[in-house]
């Protein structure tokens, strides 16, 4: 019998999140063992619920919005002008209506996008570490992921050298993830100044990746790097998902802003692509309205004593605590990217360390590898489990190193 292959164009296309070794987790709690999952950004799941006026809303409108069936390909109009006014109050200048799309979460809209720029070879710079989607879906739209590095040393800054050294004629764009999932970096203006200056001599396009632009510790706030040029073309992603705890309701969006006359046809493809999926999910769209004009309960989550912010400095503690272990205090999202010294952790094989983790402590984390970080040192956690778990966590995983460095 002739077998039923995938397609080539997967060869390259990887999402360790929700990889192998998420597999091999649920069929241990199919054969009755707890996992503590510090794998994926899932606020819900970790009692960190969306903000109930969200819900009611939701509920009150749900009957007539989705009687009324298919909504324009980019969307309601009175989410995506609350959108038009969240980009003036992030001095944004210059969006209408017409440059909001929304979509079934950011993820379907960074996909998107890309499909609608990338011909056969055509290169996207991209960080490393990244979010692992931007890498997968430029490669599956044909085009190329370049990496270019962020450094660890210098708080995980993109390197403008290395951004300009890997620039070629075919480079379109370049994707920056700010503030940084998995690093948890918020990048200063003047570095979105640079990143604007190279975007500008060579005429790219910037993917602006600002889904957690409200999830900010230690006072800070974000700038939108669309606020600051009207010579560059941008396309801004944020949705409803981390800052609003509301993943599940699939609501994202996508802004194109800037040199908006050179990207016309650009323009077009996406409005092509935005009609061929019909319109994103109804009962999601509801949901942006409410959720930006509404009392922002994130602010609570974050401020000092506030869940999140007592979760990370804990996690934070409890890591840096474990020998040979180093990590860069994230500044906004969800995330830690700890380092384990190779000299102290000969690690060959960084998906192997999260399975041996996960069969020894049952404890998943997502190895660095999968967030296309070139040596296998570093893992991701999540630090949304409240502190009782994460304090039972990073003990198993300190039980784990410690067993590891007499291997
Ligand atoms: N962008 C980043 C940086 C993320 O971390 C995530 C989810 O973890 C997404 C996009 C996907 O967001 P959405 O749920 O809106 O598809």
């Amino acid at each position: 019998m002739k077998p039923i292959l995938k397609s080539g164009k997967l060869a390259n296309v990887a999402y360790d999140i929700r990889g192998p070794v998420l597999d091999k987790a649920r069929q241990m709690e199919e054969e009755g063992h707890r996992i503590i999952k510090l794998n994926i950004g899932n606020v819900a799941a970790f009692g960190l619920e969306p903000p109930d006026e969200i819900v009611q809303d939701m509920i009150r409108n749900l009957p007539s919005q989705v009687a009324a069936g298919y909504t324009d390909s980019k969307g309601l109009f009175a989410p995506r002008k609350a959108i038009v006014h969240y980009m003036q109050q992030k001095n944004v200048a210059g969006v209408t209506v017409d440059d909001v799309y929304l979509g079934n979460g950011a993820s379907e809209l960074i996909a998107m996008s890309m499909n609608a720029l990338l011909n056969d070879g055509d290169e996207l710079l991209i960080p490393s570490p990244d979010y692992p989607l931007h890498t997968a879906v430029a490669g599956l739209s044909g085009g190329t992921p370049v990496h270019y590095i962020c450094d660890e040393q210098s708080d995980w800054m993109p390197d403008i050298a290395d951004i300009r050294a890997k620039i070629t004629p075919r480079t379109k764009g370049i994707v920056v993830i700010n503030p940084n999932n998995p690093t948890g970096a918020l990048y200063p203006d003047s570095l979105l100044r640079e990143i604007v200056q190279v975007a500008r001599e060579h005429q790219l396009i910037v993917f602006a990746d600002e889904i957690y632009d409200k999830t900010l510790y230690d006072g800070n706030t974000h700038t939108s790097i669309a606020s600051l040029a009207d010579d560059v073309f941008f396309v801004t992603f944020n949705g409803l998902s981390k800052n609003y705890r509301s993943c599940g309701y699939r609501a994202g969006w996508m802004v194109v802003s800037g040199d908006k006359r050179r990207a016309k046809d650009y323009i077009e493809g996406l409005n092509m692509l935005a009609s061929l999926r019909l319109c994103a999910n109804t009962p999601g769209q509801l949901a942006i309205q409410t959720a930006l004009g509404g009392y922002q309960s994130i602010n609570d989550l974050v401020a000092p004593g506030g869940r999140l912010r007592r979760q990370r400095d804990l996690a934070h503690q409890l890591l840096t605590d474990i020998p040979g272990v180093t990590c860069v205090k994230p500044k906004g999202a969800l995330y830690m990217f700890p380092r384990l010294d190779p000299k102290v952790y000969p690690i060959a094989d960084d998906q192997q360390f999260a399975y041996d983790l996960l069969a020894e402590e049952k404890v998943l984390i997502v190895q660095g590898t999968g967030f296309n970080w070139i040596h296998p040192d570093h893992f991701r956690l999540v630090f949304l489990p409240n502190s009782d778990d994460l304090t039972d966590a990073v003990g198993r995983i300190a039980r784990f190193l410690h067993g590891y460095r007499k291997r």
